[in-house]
C-alpha cells in the first residue's frame, strides 16, 4: 500500500487502528533516520529518548550561533561511539526545535559514529511554555501540523534531514489551551504521516487527558508515548495507559534511579504489559552556555549495568528484546 492509499484509509476511519494492523507489507514500511529511511528491521537495539545537545535559553533568545557545532561534535562523538560498542544501534534525539534541535549536526554525528540517529518534529509546551515560539499562539493546530508534516515530507531546513518521530511537551494536567493545541497538531501530523507522538508529560493526569483528546480526534493511543511516566507515583495510571494501548516510557534510568526502574518494570511484567513499555535514560548532553558543554552523562549505562540487573531481577532475554528492539521498532515504523 502506498502512502496515499494509507492516508485514504486513515481518512476513512482506519486511523483508529494500530499501525501494525493496517496491513502494510514489510517492504512498504520505513523508519526515518538522520541519514534517510531504512527498513525498520535495521533499527536494532534502540534508545528511544536521549539528548545530544540542549539549550535552555528559551524560544525568544535561542540561536544556532550560541554554540560551536565543531565543539559539540568533538564532545558528543566519543559518547555515541561508546554506546554503539556497548550494543546500541539507534538513538532517538528528543531535543525539540527551540531547545537546540540540530538535525544537520545529528547527521554528521551519525556518519562519524556509525550509530543510527533519529530526530523529531513538534513543539515543547512544558516548562511554563518557555520554549513555545510566538507564532504557535497565533496559529491554529492545523497550521502548526502543516509545518510539521512539511518537515516530514521535505526535510527540516537547512539540513533537509527528516524527522522520525513527533516530540511535544505538556505541563501537568489539566491541559492548558496551548498544550491542547500542541496535542491536536500532533494528532493531525500523526494522521498524515504515521509518525508516533512522544509527549513529555507533566503527570498522569496530563497523560490521561492526552489519551482521551487523541481518541476524540480519532487517533489510537498506540500512536502516543507517555514520556517520563516514571515521574508519576500512581502506578495504576501506568497500567491504565497501557491498557488503553498507549506506550509507557520509563526513561530516567541512571545509577541512582536504577532500582526504581527495575521495580516499575516488574510491575508492568506482572500486569502483562511489557509489550507497551519503552526504556531510556534521558542522558547526554552538551549543555549550551556551560564551559565545554558541562556534565555529559554517558549513554551506555542501560546496556552495561541496567539490562544485566533486569536479567537478575527475573526479566528474560526475550523480554529484554521486546523492550529494547521490538517496542521501539513498532514506535518508529511508518508507512512509506
Ligand atoms: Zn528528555
Amino acid at each position: 500500500m502506498d502512502r496515499r492509499k494509507f492516508l485514504e484509509l486513515v481518512a476513512a476511519g482506519a486511523g483508529i487502528l494500530p499501525f501494525s494492523q493496517v496491513g502494510t507489507r514489510v517492504s512498504q514500511r520505513q523508519a526515518v533516520t538522520a541519514l534517510g529511511p531504512i527498513a525498520p528491521e535495521r533499527l536494532g537495539r534502540t534508545l528511544i529518548h536521549e539528548h545530544i545537545l540542549v539549550d535552555f535559553i528559551g524560544a525568544e533568545a535561542i540561536r544556532p550561533s550560541r554554540y560551536n557545532s565543531e565543539e559539540v561534535f568533538r564532545i558528543a562523538l566519543p559518547h555515541l561511539r561508546q554506546v554503539k560498542s556497548a550494543g546500541c544501534d539507534t538513538l532517538v534525539d528528543c531535543t525539540p526545535a527551540y531547545l537546540g534541535r540540530d538535525p544537520g549536526l545529528l547527521r554528521r554525528l551519525s556518519q562519524a559514529s556509525g550509530l543510527q540517529i533519529i530526530t523529531n518534529t513538534g513543539l515543547y509546551g512544558a516548562a511554563q511554555n518557555k520554549y513555545v515560539p510566538r507564532y504557535a499562539y497565533a496559529e491554529t493546530a492545523e497550521k502548526l501540523a502543516a509545518r510539521w508534516v512539511k518537515e516530514f515530507e521535505a526535510g527540516i531546513p537547512p539540513s533537509g534531514v527528516r524527522p522520525g518521530i513527533i516530540k511535544i511537551g505538556v505541563n501537568s494536567g489539566p491541559l492548558s489551551e496551548i498544550d491542547a493545541k500542541l496535542v491536536k497538531a500532533a494528532a493531525i501530523t500523526h494522521q498524515q504521516t504515521g509518525l508516533t507522538i512522544a509527549s513529555h508529560t507533566g503527570d498522569g493526569e496530563a497523560a490521561m487527558a492526552q489519551i482521551s483528546t487523541l481518541k476524540s480526534l480519532g487517533v489510537s493511543p498506540e500512536g502516543f508515548i507517555w514520556v517520563h511516566a516514571q515521574n508519576e507515583a500512581d502506578t495504576q495510571l501506568h497500567l491504565r495507559a497501557a491498557e488503553a494501548g498507549a506506550w509507557v516510557e520509563f526513561d530516567g534510568i541512571s545509577s541512582i534511579a536504577a532500582q526504581k526502574h527495575v521495580e516499575l518494570l516488574l510491575g508492568m511484567k506482572q500486569a502483562g504489559y511489557l509489550s507497551r513499555v519503552l526504556l531510556s535514560q534521558d542522558s547526554g548532553w552538551y549543555h549550551v552556555g556551560e564551559a565545554s558543554g558541562g556534565d555529559f552523562r554517558p549513554y551506555d549505562f542501560l546496556f552495561v549495568q541496567f539490562l544485566p540487573s533486569l536479567r537478575r531481577a527475573g526479566i528474560s532475554a526475550k523480554e529484554i528484546d521486546t523492550l529494547t528492539i521490538h517496542n521501539p521498532r513498532a514506535v518508529l515504523t511508518v508507512p512509506k
